[in-house]
């Protein structure tokens, strides 16, 4: 099959004389390499001359040569390990590769970039990479110098295979890439070594790569039945390219710091959900904080990558209609919001290494404006024809680059250039974080947070003082506030993360979230600063995170108390001080002009540990809690606050990543859980257990108690000698088992005799239909679109323990569903008063938190909105001596939702005592009035 001319070979020798100064060798090709290649390839239009062959090469290790198979054979798969032996003799072997860790993942392994250039630029790497550094900050830096470091820098190209566990092609593709352009002396593959610097990270995500790998060695041994890849990474799944904005995983922070590191100029993720190759340029609307020149780059790569490849006679290449380009918490969108452009490919993957009949959806192999050339209806697939396909979209990627250096380097440098000026011209000129605040710890964390994003944050040091155009727009700031100001290279990061999301009306929504304003969702009061004099501000550069600073007032008293901001340290410090009894404040209440919400702490040094003191002053040192000891009792009613053991329930039936992201930010702050799975339930009773949190998942309520199938060999998740990553996080012996009646029964009885059973999302769809309550039902919404955006709630009723610590009005996270509806029945006028009391106080569900009645979108899109408004965010259901409490909104979505945590906190917190403030049953009027309104 190959179809490289002798002419073309001839030009290929002649060339390399011209090009290189060593002495011309004639390259030969490896033909048992090319012969495999063509074996495997099931059709001739899947391949073309630039992956037809491989060279020899005497000195450097093929992928033949050490692995004793080519790339793309069937049934072959490698685990990070076997990657990173391969990626390292090529370093070990040839001068133009050069092999770099840059950081571990959860589970310990490493995470490795493999840099390859011509010799004397690997030779010379830091050179390279700091003329991208200087570039990469256009202040001070006078035009005339910019243009001598563009001549002389070269892009880097930054290549991230490995991402998305199951799609398993981009970690094999790349390590023939990675010989391919360190040993061919074709001009095609020179002009590329010697134009551009290639960073390639084979395995991005390696805990998933080495789990998938034995999931597919798994199947391979027992007739294709096996588990699907339940976990990816320790925590997420395919949300591990949804991280950007959280900065949660070490594999984005990680990314990151390589990013921010050597400044790569074009980022692209090798992807495979698409067919046969979908190039990245999305649909639009694109984020609104874009600079103009990334899409037109993202175009113009786009536009080589398609005309080339279908030049070459390859079906089913093409670009738009697929993804938005609104959503910026995509791993590459790193470099779309840093001046640099991230795009991806998505290829046709057998989730394996399989060679397989595929059928290809209809709507994916028509022909339209953006797909006159498409993929065909009915297909033979193999790994080889993934891999043709991705690595030669890559390398004509690479040779567009290598022919248009200058212009990538140039408009990398002008778009921070824009940057700095829209800063200087535009509205806000900063972006102020007061640091006198409700919520102080979430003030911190987010300029923290910020900073960690590469965004440079001030702290005032003068009290601040600016113009603003309505008078309701906070128009000071107190010395020490952080000020981010706007004329900097990073300003879009600022902006993407700390501004609304405004979403064109009339637009197809994108699948995946629309709004995510991290100052709403932090509960965090930042202000744009419209007013230009900001920038004038005395500030000091951060350089280290802030930290909160804890204070101890009056130590050696009768009582200490604990202002409940709704702060992640208030529950941290509950329990840090577990055997110290506390009690929290029903009410509101003022001491000495200080105000402290409902749910403060009070501490009596009475009946408390004799090393009280010092217990509190490790909170107030670690957590930057806020402690006041007084001499007498405040006046207002308390209730004890026990520590509750909690239970956290992941699913095996459907991926537990939800559950992943609760798990992530408990282990952050250090909240003990216990990790259990729907099937424990089983036979484990519960009696241990105070609440039982189920997150979000997707599995039906049948489905959860009857779990999938018993037809068949049992599907184990766990741990052997063969099949060394599969388990670690939870194990069992058959992923299909549910709850089964028992596990049911187990949930009700402990709801019943007084535990709280805590649902998120869509799980709440198990106690509703499977009626261990009653009164709440999930509505069906027609109009309702409300994917991932920030909703703005109010409190219905601030006297329940869920609500202690928030203001009236406060931004939460929701997407699509549940909606609930609560029925208020209490039995009508013909039942007699006492029971309609009955019924109202045993029954009727307390709604604690509602979406709002008006203007319910903060930021991202709704519409359809009549169908939400109003509803109930959170309900308390009374079940038994017990709560079950559905949470409409995600109060742990991606580490992002940071104001939400307390409502779960409260409600973990004041377990047994979530029935204070009960409402009473409104009289005849009011009830009417409330019903008139929904
Ligand atoms: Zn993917």
């Amino acid at each position: 099959m190959s179809r490289r001319s002798l002419s073309v070979s001839l030009v290929a020798v002649a060339v390399v004389a011209v090009w290189s100064s060593s002495p011309v060798r004639a390259q030969s090709d490896d033909s048992t390499y090319a012969g495999r290649i063509s074996a495997y390839t099931t059709d001739e239009r899947f391949i073309n001359e630039l992956v037809d062959h491989l060279p020899h090469s005497a000195e450097v290790p093929s992928p033949l040569d050490h692995f004793g198979t080519i790339i793309g054979a069937p049934d072959i798969l490698h685990t990070t390990t076997e990657i990173y032996g391969y990626m390292t003799a090529l370093g070990e072997a040839s001068p133009r590769v050069s092999v770099r860790t840059m950081g571990k993942t959860e589970e310990n392994r490493d995470m490795m970039e493999v840099v390859i250039a011509d010799e004397a630029t690997i030779g010379d790497l830091e050179r390279y990479r700091e003329y991208l550094n200087t570039l990469a900050d256009p202040r001070g830096l006078a035009g005339d110098d910019a243009q001598k470091i563009i001549a002389s820098a070269k892009p880097i190209y930054y290549i991230v295979a490995g991402l998305h566990s199951p799609e398993t092609g981009p970690p094999e593709m790349v390590m023939e890439l990675a010989y391919r352009l360190a040993v061919e002396e074709s001009p095609f593959i020179q002009a590329i070594r010697d134009n551009v610097i290639v960073v390639i990270l084979p395995v991005a995500e390696p805990d998933g790569r080495d789990r998938m790998v034995d999931t597919y060695r798994y199947k391979k041994a027992h007739r294709d039945v096996g588990p699907s890849l339940v976990y990816w990474g320790k925590y997420v799944a395919h949300d591990n390219n949804r991280d950007g904005n959280g900065l949660g995983l070490a594999l984005t922070r990680n990314v990151l710091a390589s990013f921010l590191f050597w400044k790569p100029t074009v980022m692209h993720d090798l992807h495979e959900s698409g067919y046969f190759l979908y190039v990245s340029t999305g649909t639009g609307p694109y984020n609104q904080e874009i600079d103009a020149l990334t899409i037109d780059e993202w175009h113009n790569l786009a536009h080589e990558d398609v005309t080339q490849l279908t030049k070459y006679g390859m079906p089913g290449v093409w670009t738009h209609a697929f993804y938005t380009g609104w959503a910026a918490n995509y791993l590459v969108w790193i470099a779309n919001t840093r001046n640099s452009i991230g795009r991806f490919y998505e290829t046709l993957g057998n989730a394996g290494a399989d060679t397989r009949e595929r059928e290809l959806p209809s709507s994916s192999t028509s022909r339209e404006w953006y797909r006159p050339n498409p993929p065909l209806e009915k297909v033979n697939w193999s790994l080889r024809n993934n891999t043709n396909y991705m690595e030669s979209g890559v390398l004509v990627s690479l040779k567009y680059t290598a022919d248009n250096r200058a212009e990538f380097v140039e408009n990398f440098y002008l778009r921070g250039k824009h940057a700095v000026d829209r800063g200087l011209t535009e509205s806000p000129f900063a972006w102020v974080i007061p640091i006198e605040q409700r919520r102080p710890m979430a003030a911190v964390n987010l300029a923290n947070l910020m900073l960690q994003q590469g965004v440079e944050v001030g702290v005032a040091e003068e009290d601040l003082e600016w113009l603003s155009d309505s008078a309701d727009d906070a128009n000071s700031a107190p010395r020490g506030s952080f000020v981010i100001r706007m004329d900097q290279p990073y300003r879009t990061v600022a902006q993407v993360l700390l501004a609304e999301q405004k979403f064109p009306s009339g637009s197809t929504p994108p699948y995946d979230d629309v709004g995510w304003t991290l100052p709403y969702l932090h509960g965090v009061d930042a202000v744009a600063v419209a007013d230009s004099s900001i920038l004038e501000a005395r500030t000091r550069r951060l350089t280290e995170p802030a930290s909160l600073t804890g204070r101890f007032d009056g130590k050696n008293r009768a009582y200490y108390l604990i202002n409940n901001t709704t702060d992640d340290n208030i529950a941290m410090a509950r329990f840090r001080l577990a055997d110290i009894q506390i009690e929290a404040a029903e009410q509101e209440f003022e001491l000495d002009d200080r105000v402290y919400n409902a749910g403060s702490f009070v501490i009596p040094s009475d009946g408390n540990p004799e090393d009280l003191v010092q217990q509190l002053e490790s909170v107030v040192q670690e957590l930057g809690v806020a402690v006041r000891g007084v001499r007498s009792r405040p006046s207002v009613p308390t209730h004890d606050l026990e520590v509750p053991r909690v239970a956290l329930i992941h699913t095996w039936v459907s991926t537990p990543q939800d559950a992943g992201w609760w798990r992530l930010t408990f282990d952050r702050l250090k909240i003990p859980y216990t990790y259990l799975s729907e099937q424990d339930l089983v036979v484990n009773d519960l009696t241990d257990f105070d609440v039982v949190i189920m997150p979000n998942h997707r599995a039906s309520p049948q489905t959860l108690v009857n779990g999938t199938t018993v037809v068949g060999d049992p599907i184990p998740w766990r741990t052997t000698d063969e099949y060394t990553a599969i388990g670690k996080i939870d194990e069992t012996e058959d992923v299909r088992r549910g709850m089964g009646y028992d596990g049911l029964k187990h949930l009700k009885a402990f709801v019943e005799r007084g535990g709280v059973f805590i649902t998120e999302g869509s799980a709440s769809a198990l106690p509703i239909e499977m009626a261990i309550t009653r009164r709440v039902s999930i509505r069906t919404t027609r109009q309702l679109v409300a994917r991932g955006s920030v909703l703005r709630t109010s409190v219905d009723d601030d006297s329940s323990p869920i609500i202690y610590g928030y203001p009236e009005s406060v931004a939460a996270y929701f997407s699509s569903q549940p909606v609930f509806q609560v029925n208020k029945n209490d039995g009508g006028t013909r039942s007699p008063e006492w029971l309609r009391d009955e019924i109202w106080e045993k029954e009727i569900p307390r709604v604690v938190l509602s979406f709002a009645k008006e203007d319910v979108l903060m930021s991202g899109f709704v519409s359809g909105e009549s169908e939400i408004t109003g509803t109930p965010a959170i309900v308390d259901v009374p079940v038994g001596q017990g709560h079950v409490v559905m949470f409409a909104i995600r109060p742990f979505w991606r580490l992002e939702t940071f104001g939400s945590h307390a409502f779960v906190f409260n409600t973990i917190l004041h377990w047994n005592d979530l029935r204070v403030g009960w409402p009473t049953r409104p009289d005849e009027e009011e009830e009417a009035t409330a019903s008139g309104e929904r």
